[in-house]
């Protein structure tokens, strides 16, 4: 059972890797915001060993969750009402992202055209390939 200990309203991102926490922070952007978040790093896990939380308060709109599940799809977003857990949201692997990782292709459009958005689209699901939406160029992580 998870501890949301003290979260009234909120959501709390379960199954984070052990060590990404801060990464998934920094890439959401929390740092940015103005309500409480609070992070747990190497909480005890049946299924994982260790895993990391992050506890948002507030609601799931301060987050982009197609970013999250880009990150990492295998997190469980927990919605928090009256302190309880009311539902557990699954993410997917998003079928296009934007602005959130750059083409690395000296050649492609978007290293010359700075205002162009970076769109990747996902061209392999099962293999988790994407590709640049201009040049083609696979993204490796
Ligand atoms: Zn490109």
């Amino acid at each position: 059972m998870l501890n949301i200990g003290g979260l009234n309203e909120g959501f709390v991102l379960d199954h984070i890797e052990a060590g990404k926490a801060m990464m998934i922070y920094n890439n959401l952007g929390l740092d940015k915001l103005d309500c409480c978040v609070a992070i747990i790093k190497n909480a005890r896990s049946n299924k994982m060993g260790k895993k990391d939380i992050i506890k948002i308060e507030g609601g799931l709109d301060l987050v982009d969750l197609d970013v999250l599940g880009f990150i990492d799809h295998n997190i469980t977003v927990n919605i928090i009402k009256d302190g309880k857990i009311v539902e557990k949201k699954r993410l997917s692997l998003p079928k296009k992202i934007t602005n959130v990782i750059k083409c690395k292709n000296p050649r492609c459009i978007t290293s010359i055209e700075q205002e162009l958005k970076h769109i990747f689209i996902l061209t392999d699901e099962e293999n988790q390939v994407y590709r640049c939406k201009y040049c083609e160029e696979k993204y490796t992580r």
